[in-house]
Parts: structure tokens; C-alpha cells; sequence
């Protein structure tokens, strides 16, 4: 007998993958979490039916939340990540040595324990002395600390559950004031095709806050739609204004300082939502 998992990413379309195998099915404190081994995509997590990670196409997704900031700010010391669990994020952040120590925030203590035991290649850099790991309400984190932080990213999961106030006007004011006077934040803002009015609510929100608002694509094909979109939110640093020939060659599979700047050029469809 065969057996598929199915993500329906709306009501009447979705994604199915073949599965080799279940490493785990657990409803946690928070959600519903599964292991499980693909043919296509490798190991895959997912929470609540919606794919999270795969080994295989993870990289696009780690490095364009973590990169086009990190190269952005000229010095960022201290780097909170909210939610990333898997630890796909933070194995970019510790990429960058001029970061000191990187936060990460999780609310399910299980995210992480799994994604260490069944994505090794993508947890691997939570054990790094650079990293503190916190299972806790990245909301509740971010306004506990004001003034900490040069980059905030979140990674969390869509606007469902315990991340529905990760996409609210408040929590970017909290972001705001989390961060330092020349902070930079980036969150994940789904996908313009079955999201659009997520995008559009949260570029109006973070635009009546911070000074510079840049959306920036990347194609991510396990998730919604496989057009997937970042939202920077920046104090004094503007990312179109960096030299792309200042960037490093990092060990990378898809950002590159050449992608830098191209990422932020929209299709005319997405560039209407946000302008
Ligand atoms: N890259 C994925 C995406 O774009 O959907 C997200 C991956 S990461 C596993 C999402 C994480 O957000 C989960 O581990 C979940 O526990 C965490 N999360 C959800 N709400 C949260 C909250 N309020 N505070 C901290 N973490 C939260």
C-alpha cells in the first residue's frame, strides 16, 4: 500500500509526497508534529499538516531569512531568531563571525528535540556556544527585551495557533523597540499567491513603523505555491544600498552577492501588493 502526505495550502489545492516512513506523529502542547522520510524531499517536518522543512530544498528557505540581513547591518553583534525551531535559521546565523550571540525562541521544546534527533544537517548548530536556546512565546520575548538586538528574525509557522500574534501591528512595535537604533528585522510573509492579503497587512503595518520597508522573493517549491516572501523592516540600513562586491562567498546554495540585490526585484503582481 502506498502512502502520501498531503498539505491542502487552501481549501481546494495542495502538494502530496510520497512517504517512505514515519519517524513520529505527536500532538505536542502546541501542535501537530511529524517526522517523516520522503522520496522526493528527504526527512520532512511538519506541524499541523503544513510542511516546515525538508532536507532537501531547506537551504533556499535558512539562508534567504538569515543573509540579505546579516549583510545588511554592518555590525550585527546580537541576533534574536523567533521560532526556527529546526535550527535551519541559526545554522546560517553562524555563518557570519561577526555575530557574538544568537537567541533562538521557540515555543515547542519539541521542534527542537525532534529536529536534532531527525534533521541533524539542519539542527546541527544549536549545541554552538553562540547560540542560547530559549523554549518560550517569542511575543512575550520580544517584549521583555528593549534595545537588545542589531537583526530580529522571524521564522515562525503561518498565522495560525501560537503564531497568530507574530503577525500583528504589536508584535513589530515590539519588534521595534526590541531592537537597537540601527536594528533590522525580517519575517517570513508567506506567499502572494493564496496569502496576498497577509502581505499587504503586514507591509502597511511594518510601513507605519520603520523608515525602510523592503519585500524581497525566493522560490521555495514545498512551500504554498513555491513563490515564497521576506519582509525586512530596517531602522537606518537600507539593503539596496549595500555593495553587493563587499559581500563574502559564503558556503551557500542559493544567496549570493550577486542574488542579493535581485532578490528584492518583485514581479509586477507582488510589487502591486506592496507598493
Ligand atoms: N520555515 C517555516 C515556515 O515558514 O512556516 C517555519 C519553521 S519553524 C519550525 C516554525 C516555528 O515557529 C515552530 O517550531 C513553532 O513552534 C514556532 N512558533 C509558533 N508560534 C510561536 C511563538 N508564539 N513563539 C515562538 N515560536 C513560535
Amino acid at each position: 500500500m502506498e502512502l502520501w502526505f498531503t498539505e491542502k495550502q487552501t481549501e481546494s489545492y495542495g502538494i502530496t509526497a510520497k512517504v517512505k516512513e514515519t519517524y513520529v506523529r505527536e500532538q505536542t502542547d502546541f501542535q501537530d508534529l511529524a517526522m517523516i522520510e520522503t522520496l522526493e524531499w528527504g526527512t520532512m517536518l511538519t506541524l499541523d499538516d503544513m510542511v516546515m522543512t525538508t532536507v532537501k530544498d531547506e537551504f533556499v528557505y535558512h539562508e534567504m531569512v538569515a543573509h540579505p540581513a546579516l549583510f545588511t547591518h554592518p555590525n550585527p553583534r546580537h541576533v534574536l531568531v523567533v521560532g526556527g525551531g529546526d535550527g535551519g535559521v541559526i545554522r546560517e546565523v553562524m555563518k557570519h563571525p561577526k555575530v557574538e550571540k544568537a537567541v533562538l525562541v521557540d515555543i515547542d521544546g519539541k521542534v527542537i528535540e525532534y529536529s536534532k534527533k531527525y534533521l541533524p544537517t539542519i539542527a546541527g548548530e544549536l549545541d554552538n556556544p553562540r547560540v542560547e536556546v530559549i523554549v518560550g512565546d517569542g511575543y512575550m520575548h520580544i517584549h521583555e527585551h528593549k534595545n537588545a538586538y542589531d537583526v530580529i528574525m522571524v521564522d515562525s509557522t503561518e498565522p495560525v495557533g501560537p503564531a497568530v500574534e507574530l503577525f500583528s501591528k504589536g508584535f513589530y512595535q515590539g519588534i521595534y523597540d526590541a531592537l537597537k537604533e540601527d536594528g533590522i528585522f525580517v519575517a517570513q510573509t508567506d506567499n502572494p499567491w493564496f496569502k496576498a492579503d497577509l502581505i499587504e497587512t503586514v507591509n502597511r503595518d511594518v510601513k507605519e513603523i520603520f523608515p525602510i520597508v523592503r519585500v524581497y522573493c525566493a522560490n521555495i517549491p514545498t512551500y504554498p505555491s513555491g513563490l515564497w516572501t521576506f519582509t525586512m523592516g530596517s531602522k537606518k540600513y537600507d539593503p539596496l544600498q549595500v555593495d553587493a562586491t563587499a559581500i563574502p562567498e559564503l558556503d551557500t546554495k542559493y544567496y549570493s552577492p550577486r542574488l542579493h540585490h535581485a532578490a528584492f526585484v518583485l514581479p509586477k503582481f507582488v510589487e502591486n501588493l506592496v507598493k
